[in-house]
């Protein structure tokens, strides 16, 4: 085989070029028709452009390699021949192509399509003569004008749908199916003057120019915006480069014995195991995917809402008996759900199109298990088959409150994506986003959306659209970011100016709060009161499976009793990170006496106002203990500058000083005292508690103080105490000698014994450097990811919104190290840090605290080094267990 014979990969027919196994090359969709074709799938022929054709084109001036023409010209003999029709054909009836994306990583929607590639001015009249069908062949050409004008002239997108529109309301008519032949060549006869005055000229006549033209589009497409941003949002790598799929076209909407629909082999919503799906008589697949029209469901359990038209059971019971028969066996070959999507062109049955399905994360769960069940898969495949980060997190949504009142529901549409959301109405994409980077809550209303809205569904809070149904971008989309969508809502009306809708007697304003429910398709206007999500049920038998593999302990970041109750709920095995700073904000009281401590002119005034603390902090250090008895409790000394707890504003200070009941000009000079140039690299953490020992003296003593209560009450309290920016082994040291003889001054006065862990956060890259030398005086290691980046980029934290988002954008960096570790650099710190620690003092707990410890990749990086433990939000608890147990299976 030479080199260029790579490029193309020919499927359909009696056998295939590729595989499944090829998706890096062929995409997956390249490689699941190869796949098809080779277990005896009836799918149409064609040819798959690879993935390597795509990235020399992109790195070559949009240049293909050499050869390249000549394989496509011998793949297009190839499809004639098992097709028995003729490219470019000007007598009976031609070989037409469709021209498809087809990404090593699904990316619905964001690529683009071109469908009826071949026809021109003369041969569409041999078709219509041909298949004695004219109003088919006229549809199908003017099909070709409007997607080849839009996705390879680039054509502005209104203009050819308003020449429709104009056509459709002069000649009285509103479907499609309304239209005939002479209606559509009067609106190719539109199409064609609008391009001339738009373009100067109309599409090329040439099929092989226009095959070309469209496969040029489909490679340019991997670059446009909204591909880039959904490979951001999704991870996606931006060198994978697309392949091109060209295959022979079949017709749905041939006849009304011809029909095309999408459908999933097990429920994507509910994961129950029955075909689930929807289908158009007398259309092509887009009509399906743009949500058009409000398809049919093809069997009863796919019924949704009120829809009343004939399943594909009923209409054509032979073929629906065929179809389940071969979405079940792709089902087993593939030992997943499939989402397939299928034309029946005259009666015969054709797969276009077979891949894994996206899913709910509740469906996910139950698809794992009973696939497990079945036999189909094994635990380990079960437990890979969620995702820690998006499935998750869906589970974990917000739903509406069971108890409330939920009988004013304005309309139901069809239950798209799972959980609610309560938001103020936007009605564009690029409002949403504004809009939510203000921190509003928003809600995005279409009357469908389409790939270019994509920023706005991420940054929404859920998404409402008028037409489509559950297969339909705005389902498909929402249903893969995890966000609560409500689509195919017909009694939405929009107003002229699209600045409202109205729905019933109601109307409903930019601005205006609404509430949906993704699980019921229900609306509301207002806000409803909404209750965490409910992870009842199967999610418990899943996450206890997931439980049984990792390696890695999972600890929760909780600095209040009611945050330890919620980690325990959702599987935390301790606390990581216990932040003190947090409490003294509580109450006025706290805030006061911590003031009064900071503006304390001598040792004995200080002192007495941080015993004012002691009680307070061994309060929340006891119900802290008991919520978490028998598991570790990390709690971290005092770590920000004092100056944090000084109001910023200027007109406070009077009232601030007369609170204190001290001079005004005594706070001014003290807060002269207290600035600094730089206070993250400032007087903070255990800085602060060296030159104040009052300060960390008193947390000492309530956290040996409540432990000695708990202990008391019969508990099994585990307080570990942390200090934070320990740079220096002398830092340490310092402060271990001092914490020590107040925990033995305690114990002695209770009669007491037991032992407190006393260790660090690794969060200063000196201290990694020097770990074993650290781990002398440190029972503990926990890395403080957050100052950890910070430190080793050289990055502010808290300034990177600058410049971090654009780095990624234009590839710079591919992750933002705050929320993904850099491995490279800070992991290479954190791996030599371990080691260096366990050198000195083997077996040492080594833990992670800062923000990465919850998100997928870095909980499988820490894994991979050895740690202890993650510690997280609560939140993301269980998306840590299931990443550390995906990270257990994928690397042991
Ligand atoms: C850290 O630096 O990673 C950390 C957990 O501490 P903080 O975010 O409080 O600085
Ligand atoms: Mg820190």
């Amino acid at each position: 085989m030479t080199r260029s014979q790579m490029y193309v990969y020919a499927f359909g027919g009696p056998k295939a070029e590729g595989s499944a196994k090829m998706k890096s090359l062929l995409g997956g969709k390249g490689a699941n028709l190869a796949e098809m074709t080779n277990i005896g799938v009836p799918v149409p022929a064609g040819f798959t452009i690879s993935t390597e054709v795509c990235r020399h084109f992109t790195e070559n001036h949009q240049n293909y390699p050499v050869g390249l023409e000549k394989l496509v010209t011998d793949n297009i003999h190839r499809v004639e021949h098992i097709m028995e029709r003729k490219f470019a054909a000007d007598k009976g009836v031609p070989l037409l192509f469709s021209c498809r994306s087809g990404a090593p990583i699904s990316m619905p929607g964001m690529m683009d399509t071109v469908l009826d590639l071949g026809l021109n001015d003369k041969n569409v009249l041999s078709y219509a003569e041909a298949t004695g069908d004219p109003t088919f062949a006229w549809d199908c050409y003017r099909r070709l004008v409007q997607m080849y004008s839009n996705v390879v002239l680039g054509l502005e997108h209104g203009l050819l749908e308003h020449d429709l529109t104009e056509y459709k309301a002069l000649v009285g008519k509103k479907l499609d199916v309304e239209m005939n032949a002479e209606d559509w060549q009067a609106v190719v006869e539109r199409f064609r003057t609008t391009l001339q005055t738009h373009l100067g000229h109309f599409i090329p006549q040439d099929p092989h120019e226009q095959l070309w033209g469209a496969i040029r589009a489909v490679f340019l497409s991997w670059n446009n915006t909204r591909a880039r941003t959904y490979r951001r949002l999704h991870d996606i790598p931006d060198n994978l480069g697309t392949a091109v799929n060209v295959q022979a076209m079949v017709f749905g909407n041939m006849s009304d014995n011809s029909a095309t629909g999408v459908a999933f082999s097990r429920n994507p919503a509910t994961g129950e195991r029955e075909v689930y799906g929807e289908f158009l008589i007398h259309a092509q697949g887009e009509d399906i995917v743009a949500g058009i029209r409000t398809p049919s469901p093809v069997n009863e359990i796919s019924r949704s809402g009120d829809n009343k038209e004939p399943s594909l059971e009923k209409t054509m019971p032979g073929l629906y008996q065929e179809f389940k028969t071969v979405i079940n066996r792709l089902e087993v070959h593939y030992h997943d759900v499939q989402d397939v999507e299928f034309t029946i062109e005259e009666g015969k049955l054709w797969m276009l199109q077979t891949r894994s399905g996206k899913r709910s994360g509740r469906a996910a769960i139950e698809i794992a298990l009973d696939m497990l069940k079945e036999g189909l898969i094994d635990e380990k495949t079960a437990l890979l088959r969620v995702d820690p980060r998006d499935h998750i997190n869906e589970m974990l949504h917000p739903r509406i409150d069971p108890t409330a009142d939920r009988s004013h529901s304005l309309v139901r549409g069809l239950a798209a994506s799972p959980g609610s959301a309560v938001g103020q109405i936007v009605f564009d994409a690029d409002t949403a986003e504004a809009r939510a980077k203000k921190g509003d809550k928003v809600l995005l209303v279409r009357h469908e959306t389409s790939a270019e809205d994509i920023h706005g569904m991420a940054a929404a809070v859920g998404i409402l659209t008028a037409t489509g149904g559950l297969t339909s971008h705005a389902a498909v989309v929402a249903r893969s970011m995890g966000k609560p969508c409500v689509s195919g809502v017909s009694e939405i009306h929009f107003s002229k100016d699209k600045k409202s809708i109205h729905i019933g007697e109601t109307v409903l304003a930019e601005n205006d709060w609404v509430t949906i429910d993704g699980a019921t398709g229900q609306v509301f206007a207002g806000k409803l009161p909404l209750v965490k999500a409910d992870i009842g049920g199967r999610f418990a038998e899943f996450m206890a499976m997931a439980d049984k593999y990792r390696r890695l302990g999972v600890r929760a970041n909780a600095d209040t009793p009611a945050d330890a109750r919620r980690a325990v709920e959702l599987g935390a095995q301790g606390i990581g990170l216990c932040r003190t700073e947090h409490m003294f904000f509580e109450t006025e009281e706290r805030l006061t006496a911590m003031r009064a401590g900071i503006f304390a002119v001598s040792d004995v005034e200080q002192n007495a106002a941080f015993e004012r603390l002691l009680p307070i902090q061994q309060q929340d250090f006891e119900e802290i203990l008991e919520a978490m008895d028998g598991l570790p409790v990390t709690i971290r000394l005092l770590d920000p500058p004092l100056h944090e707890f000084i109001p910023s504003k200027a007109n406070e200070l009077a009232s601030f000083a007369a609170a204190l009941g001290i001079p005004l000009d005594r706070v001014n000079h003290r807060i002269e005292e207290l600035h600094e140039s730089n206070p993250m690299l400032g007087h903070r953490g255990c800085r602060l508690g060296i030159t104040h020992p009052n300060l960390y003296g008193m947390q000492v003593r309530a956290i040996v103080r409540a432990a000695i209560a708990r202990k008391r009450a019969g508990g099994n309290p585990i307080p570990e105490i942390m200090i934070p920016l320990v740079a220096h082994l002398g830092e340490l040291h310092f402060l271990r000698l001092r914490s020590e003889a107040i925990i033995k001054e305690e114990l002695e006065a209770a009669g007491l014994d037991f032992h407190i862990h006393i260790g660090t956060m690794i969060e200063i890259p000196r201290a990694a450097l020097v770990a074993d030398r650290i781990a002398t005086d440190a029972e503990f290691f926990s890395f403080g990811t957050n100052d950890l980046t910070q430190m080793t980029f050289g990055i502010s934290r808290d300034d990177t919104a600058h410049f971090l988002p654009q780095y990624m954008e234009m590839g710079v960096l591919t992750h933002d190290p705050f929320e993904t570790i850099d491995i490279n650099g800070v992991g290479q710190l954190m791996q030599m840090a371990t080691e260096k620690g366990r050198a000195t003092r083997p077996g040492m707990s080594v833990g992670i605290c800062g923000e990465q410890g919850g998100e997928p990749k870095s909980v499988a990086f820490c894994h991979k080094i050895g740690l202890t433990y993650v510690s997280c939000s609560p939140f993301r608890v269980p998306n840590a267990r299931l990443a550390a147990a995906q990270a257990a299976i994928t690397q042991d």
